[in-house]
């Protein structure tokens, strides 16, 4: 699946599809209330009010680069999520299959370093973990990469340990800023709450706009409900603050908005229905 936003291209490749309802990421998002939201069918949520959800990457192709925006789960990661913990998926093949083998990545931009954006950095090798796309520089930024490093939880150090650190150790890891540039087209944003250091990417070219929503928002729903924190928020009022700019500066705009784990067809716009707020997926539009 892919978009076209001016000159730049972006695609989708899917790492894992989930369909077993996101109360343990958006505790207010149970069935009853999803299904008082008729607009998620079919995309977002089936007709039980069982939301879907997805995990994938998106690579932009600007300026004759190739930047990957987030690396998923990742196999053979001990990980205390059921579904999660050592897998063996085909997500790099499917990556090759989709016109983008590992050598021919230029970026990695992770948009914050939680377990399931950082999975496939790293993959295993001798026993050892080793960058997966040896010849990228992998962009995370600064204060992000500082508060997970300093972080001694071993949930989160573990992550840091085989998904971060390894990167950063071969010398490929560039520490940037909240408002970094990559070339003419594409740059981050600063979005914070989630956790501290969380970035969007922006993407202008030729007079069009799209932006990569990373975990900002975990699904469309929050479209409607912005108050609705996830579980896994360091700082959820901050997170509730940047939610509500980020739907008022992108309603009834023309940016499409690509969701990191948006299931289906992924991105979309957000529109104003009277006092609220529902995303309408790209292929519904008229
Ligand atoms: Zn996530």
């Amino acid at each position: 699946m892919s978009w076209q936003v001016g000159n730049v291209r972006i695609h989708k490749v899917v790492e894992i599809e989930m369909k077993s309802g996101v109360t343990w990421i958006l505790p207010d998002a149970t069935r009853e209330a999803l299904a008082r939201e008729p607009w998620l069918v079919p995309h977002f949520a089936d007709r039980d009010g069982r939301a879907l959800m997805s995990v994938h990457t998106f690579v932009i192709e600007a300026d004759g680069r190739r930047i990957l925006v987030d690396t998923c789960v990742g196999n053979d990661k001990k990980r205390p999520i059921p579904g999660w913990d050592r897998r063996s998926g085909p997500f790099l093949d499917d990556l090759a299959a989709a016109g983008f083998p590992a050598e021919s990545i230029d970026g990695v931009l992770c948009t914050h370093l939680h377990v399931d954006h950082v999975g496939w950095n790293t993959r295993l090798e001798g026993g050892r973990w080793v960058p997966t796309f040896p010849r990228a520089r992998y962009l995370f930024h600064r204060r992000e990469f500082d508060y997970w490093r300093a972080e001694e939880d071993p949930m989160f150090a573990d992550v840091f340990g085989d998904s971060v650190q390894p990167v950063f150790d071969a010398g490929l890891v560039d520490l940037v800023e909240a408002d970094h540039r990559i070339g003419d087209c594409v740059a981050l944003e600063p979005t914070p709450g989630h956790t501290p250091g969380h970035v969007s990417v922006r993407i202008r070219s030729g007079g069009q706009e799209a932006v990569i929503t990373g975990d900002l928002m975990h699904h469309p729903v929050q479209c409607a409900h912005p108050d609705w924190a996830s579980s896994a928020d360091v700082d959820a009022d901050q997170a509730r603050k940047t939610r509500h700019e980020f739907i008022r500066s992108c309603a009834d705009a023309p940016v499409l908005v690509l969701g990191t784990h948006f299931a289906g067809p992924s991105a979309g716009h957000i529109v104003r229905r009277g006092q609220s707020h529902q995303f309408q997926a790209a292929t519904d539009a008229a």
